[in-house]
């Protein structure tokens, strides 16, 4: 009898492609079709509303009541021609994923029928029982109240029968319970901090905006596979597996041609996400075999990440259908490259892109430059704040291998952008900035060589990359809500400017005596001296060399940066008093939100190992023990057969192979058994302690190493028991679709 490995091996070689039927449309005439947007407010909406929506959208001015119910009214009849039935509040809880809970439109009508109702109230506020989500114990269970509420800057959209309402997600007590409510606080933090410093440079800036270019890379596997894969199903890695012969050395799968089956998918993804009005734009095969990545064109970083989460969602549905299973784990399969979620991020006004060279003008040039030197101001001071922010269990597997960014924070900017900064630094004052009469200003930085702009002079090291018009962010996990980096960064870099903007000011107050009457430009020469004294401060984040070498983690200790790599280690630069500090002064988020949303980063990576540990425990002692044992006894049968028949010498002489096998099976299964056995052991003590922090850092320093321990003698067992006996599939089935 076949083994059901080899039975959904099989099935799985047999799929076919399915067809996709193509749209009746252009994408451009389909996109945002599910999604109530401007263009159907437009429609939908009375036009004084309509124009009240844009203010509340555009300017932020607060919504009343009248107008909400207005809006629901047009939205009610909308999504009703669209065949909805159901609404839901869609928040970001700190799990990952979102969260959504329908209730269907229809009420009592109050003569023995049903309506179809849906109100301002119901719009703009919720009231989910929330006590399952996590909060750190700002809301105990028996306050079990948080609410929801609308934040119109986001489009409602459409699945299938149900509107969905992007929202926040508070407790009672106005503590932020979700992602978004912080991220919404951090953008606002940096679009006034950056309209402060750029109204330096052009006094009619009325607005920042930070935008977001995510690059989200993913695995696909077979359904049927996946299904007797009980690692992936339970934990979404393998927890063992070896190496399949061939993997990723011959590069052939990077930019190579898309599977049939799995172009058949991306097809219909993309439809469905352009639908939901996601700006779909590139895909192709990633490094290691059934990777593929999916990249929209950046948008404002709020809108953004509410795009990532649904596309996140929306791909899980998608590849059902096809019969596959998304892997976002950052480490699915040891011995390949894992999956990471660029974050491509910059400042923008509404006339352009901050961190783009070059300006027309010298003064853009030197804004640029003081953007790009905040930034990096930000980036060094909460350097392992911002790696605490794309730290996870699952991440942690990927940061540090020889294939994704460094366990450290540094910058690369290329050759063209560290000249510059190193020529304000070092040229004399005298000659970069000399004031002409009324001609204004000039300055000895116009020269921002064009190339800057398409800089293909790329470290792939680097953990967040200055390319050409934008810093990449690398470190981020592919399974990861954006909104934690964007809420470090952004406020990071909010932080930054502040302080910038004050020093700038101070100088400027002491030097408009000095130039009185001078013509001399008191602000451009305060923010040429803050702006030196700052690139010589930040000058340890720059790093242009190879981030994986090992003489990189020593001299990055020398030069203060943050070295750490045991994640729930990491996850104290939260409770730093310099980020409780920044968060608090820019209103992000408060001492008590922080402690309680480490509570829960502590108390989910301990999950996350302990849940791996049992899934190895179980299969360890139900799956590859019994099977290397039962391969081990047709082993000595085979021995014992042979003694019968061939003289003593002879048999003996016959049977060296396998009487090692037999012995090499019964040391590593009894090395399993002891090990299991101490992890288990590992479990228990951890389990008693009561600090979540303390509990997390012992499942990281005791329990979490007998994984890979166990793991060891199990991929040296795959290497030796019959094929046919196996029971899980391997990598090499895992990993090529056909
Ligand atoms: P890569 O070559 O790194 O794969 P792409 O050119 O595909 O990068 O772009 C990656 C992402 O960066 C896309 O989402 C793109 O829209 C985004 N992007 C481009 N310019 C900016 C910018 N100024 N700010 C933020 N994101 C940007
Ligand atoms: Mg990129």
């Amino acid at each position: 009898m076949e083994t059901l490995r080899l039975q959904v091996v099989g099935e799985a070689f047999k799929k076919k492609p399915l067809d996709v039927k193509a749209p009746a449309d252009r994408p451009a005439k389909y996109f945002g079709s599910k999604v109530f947007n401007r263009e159907k407010m437009y429609k939908y909406l009375p036009k004084d509303v309509y124009e009240k929506m844009i203010d509340v959208m555009d300017k932020g001015v607060r919504l009343d009541r009248e107008v909400a119910n207005k809006v629901a009214e047009g939205m009610k009849q909308w999504a009703m021609e669209n065949g909805v039935t159901h609404y839901t509040h869609w928040f970001q809880p700190l799990t990952e994923g979102t969260a959504e809970k329908h209730d269907s439109f229809i009420e009592h009508d109050g003569k023995g029928g049903m309506v179809e109702d849906f109100s301002g109230k119901l719009l703009v506020q919720q009231e989910p029982d929330a006590s399952s989500f996590p909060s750190g114990g700002i809301r105990s269970t028996f306050e079990a109240r948080g609410y929801s509420a609308w934040d119109p800057t986001s489009p409602v959209f459409i699945i299938e029968d149900t509107l969905c309402i992007p929202t926040v997600f508070i407790s009672y007590s106005g503590e932020a319970l979700d992602y978004k409510a912080p991220l919404l606080r951090a953008l606002h933090a940096v679009n006034v901090a950056a309209t402060d410093v750029c109204r330096y440079f052009d006094p009619q800036v009325t607005k920042v905006t930070s935008n977001l270019g995510w690059e989200q890379e993913y695995f696909l596997v077979d359904e049927g596979l996946y299904a007797a894969r009980p690692d992936l199903l339970l934990t979404g890695r393998t927890l063992m597996g070896h190496d399949s012969a061939k993997n990723q050395q011959m590069d052939d799968h990077y930019f190579g041609s898309i599977p049939e089956r799995v172009a058949a998918f991306m097809r219909e993804l993309e439809i469905v996400a352009l639908e939901l009005g996601i700006p779909c734009k590139t895909r192709h095969n990633e490094v290691a075999p059934n990777q593929f990545e999916l990249a929209p064109i950046f948008e404002e970083t709020n809108l953004a990440v509410d795009h990532n989460m649904l596309l996140m969602s929306v791909m899980k549905r998608v590849a059902r259908k096809h019969g596959f299973r998304v892997l976002l784990h950052e480490k699915p399969f040891a011995g390949i490259n894992g999956s990471g979620k660029h974050n491509n991020w910059s400042l923008s006004t509404d006339t352009g892109v901050l961190l783009h060279a070059p300006g027309k003008t010298p003064e853009q040039n030197l804004r640029f430059a003081v953007f790009i030197v905040e930034t990096l101001m930000g980036v060094f001071r909460h350097n392992g704040l911002l790696k605490a922010s794309i730290m996870s269990a699952t991440n942690a597997h990927r940061l540090g291998a020889n294939e994704a960014p460094p366990a450290i924070i540094s910058s690369f900017l290329g050759k063209q952008l560290s000249e510059l900064l190193d020529h304000i630094e070092k040229a004399d004052k005298e000659d970069l900035l000399s004031m002409q009469g009324k001609q204004g200003l000039k300055m000895d930085i116009a020269e921002i060589p064009e190339l800057l702009i398409d800089n293909t002079d790329r470290n792939r090291t680097s953990p967040f990359a200055f390319t050409g018009n934008r810093f990449e962010f690398r470190a981020v996990g592919s399974e990861a809500n954006c909104a934690s980096a964007m809420i470090a960064l952004n406020s990071a870099v909010a932080e930054a400017l502040v302080k910038f903007k004050k020093r700038v000011d101070a100088r400027i107050a002491e030097t408009s005596k000095k130039f009185e009457g001078t013509g001399h430009s008191a602000t451009f020469h305060a923010i040429i001296d803050i702006l030196r004294e700052d690139i010589k401060t930040c000058k340890p984040i720059r790093f242009d060399g190879n981030g994986y070498s090992d003489e990189w983690v020593e001299e990055a200790a020398r030069r203060g940066l943050d070295v750490e790599k045991s994640c729930p280690v990491i996850f104290e630069r939260y409770l730093d008093q310099e980020s409780i500090d920044m968060f608090e002064s820019l209103n992000v988020m408060t001492k008590k939100e922080l402690e309680a949303r480490n509570e829960v980063k502590w108390e989910t990576y301990t999950k996350k190992i302990q849940i791996e540990a049992r899934v190895l425990g179980d299969l360890s002692m139900n799956h590859i023990i019994p099977v290397a044992t039962r391969y081990q006894s047709q082993l000595l049968k085979n021995v014992e057969d042979i003694s019968n028949i061939f003289p003593a010498e002879k048999a003996q002489k016959l049977s060296v192979r396998n009487v090692k096998l037999i012995e090499e099976i019964a040391e590593r299964t009894s090395n399993i058994e002891r090990m299991v056995e101490e992890l288990v052991d590992a479990r228990k003590r951890a389990n008693k302690i009561e600090s979540e922090h303390e509990k997390a850092i012992s499942y990281h320093d005791t329990v979490e190493p007998k994984l890979d321990d166990i793991r060891y003698q199990i991929d040296k067992l795959e290497l030796i028991v019959d094929d046919g006996l196996w029971p899980l599939p391997k990598y090499r089935e895992l990993l090529f679709i056909r």
